[in-house]
């Protein structure tokens, strides 16, 4: 049973929704933005984010969230808590299908699910999460300077995150599960090549350590010799990649090697007219919360041109 037609139906809460919702709220378009399983996306397990242009004293993640949602609300958007779990972009107007029983009709459809850091599954990696557990040094590479820190992984994100960190912290210890790194030759050299950063090579962190607070260090365990080792750090960042939140586009939407969404250039506009692909979702290099916004921005602006031109043929058949 279809109960709902909307002009523009945005899927995700992050930056990136919030934004579009603003902007095509603000169009007159009367947004309908569903939640996901996270409101407010990646930010709401950020404490402070001082890097968002706007907030001389930084921000709370969550506080800015809500402050987000309140401003989409403002204008009209509709906020719903529900999870996108199908879309039909086959047959227009298009079909979401919400916690798999609820079909929303859109005329355009602004795709802002997000990406999720991966995490090695390890109990005190939730434990000291926000306490010195962190899936992004440029968000929170600043809370420890002048402090000893870890980054896990190997390829160019963690290279750009453990030089990022070296600039900040008097030493680096980048673990890496292999005797190679998979990142560019450059970025390996820079890495290398900088005294603060120590590579502890065919590493795995066997445990994540800390007091009740926050984390005071790690123990890692070299695969080839079998011993085990304990660094004393303030700081462990995961840079082991993350999976664009892509899993019910596929086979339907055009898709990068790593499952992230490919837009046209300079637009956000995918392979089918009328759906838009914002934040991060279709962005595997900048993924910052300004990023997002910014491109969010450009959805609603593609989705209200597409919107005008798809009446304007509508009118001139009449
Ligand atoms: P990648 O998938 O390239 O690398 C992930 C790294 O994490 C690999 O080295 C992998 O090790 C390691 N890893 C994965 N799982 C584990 C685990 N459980 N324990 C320990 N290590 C693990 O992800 P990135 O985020 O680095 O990069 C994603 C894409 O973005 C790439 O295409 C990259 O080039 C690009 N990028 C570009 C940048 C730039 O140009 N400035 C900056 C950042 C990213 P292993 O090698 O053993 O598999």
């Amino acid at each position: 049973m279809k109960i709902e037609s909307n002009k523009v139906v945005i899927i995700g809460s992050g930056p990136a929704g919030y934004t579009a919702a603003i902007y095509a709220a603000r169009a007159g378009l009367k947004p309908i933005l569903y939640t996901g399983g996270q409101p407010g996306g990646q930010l709401t397990t950020t404490n402070d984010v001082e890097n968002f242009p706007g907030y001389p004293d930084g921000v709370n993640g969550p506080q800015m969230m809500m402050d987000l949602q309140k401003q989409a609300e403002r204008f009209g958007t509709k906020i719903n808590y529900g999870m996108v779990t199908a879309v039909d972009f086959n047959n227009y107007p298009f079909t979401l299908k919400v916690d798999e029983k609820l079909d929303v009709v859109a005329e355009s459809v602004i795709i802002a699910t997000g990406a999720t850091a991966k995490y090695l599954g390890l109990p005190s990696e939730e434990k000291y999460a926000n306490r010195g557990v962190s899936a992004c040094a440029v968000c929170d590479g600043f809370f420890y300077r002048g402090k000893e820190v870890a980054v896990v992984g190997a390829g160019d994100s963690a290279a750009e995150e453990a030089s990022y960190l070296a600039n900040l912290c008097p030493k680096v210890h980048l673990i890496v599960r292999r005797d190679q790194m998979r990142a560019s030759k450059i970025m390996q050299e820079r890495v290398i090549n900088n005294p603060k950063i120590q590579i502890h090579w065919n590493s795995e962190t066997e445990e994540i350590l800390g007091d009740e607070n926050e984390v005071t260090g790690a123990r890692l365990f070299n695969t080839i010799t079998k011993e085990k080792e304990t660094i004393s750090i303030s700081g462990f960042f995961l840079a082991i990649g993350h999976k664009p939140n892509t899993e019910i586009f596929k086979g339907i939407l055009e898709m990068d090697e790593a499952e992230y969404l490919v837009v046209k250039p300079g637009t956000t506009k995918t392979n089918i007219e009328g759906v838009y692909a914002v934040g991060d979702v279709a962005d595997r290099v900048y993924r910052q919360a300004i990023t997002a916004a910014g491109t969010g921005c450009m959805g609603a602006l593609d989705a209200e041109k597409f919107l005008v031109a798809k009446e304007a043929e509508h009118v001139s058949l009449l």
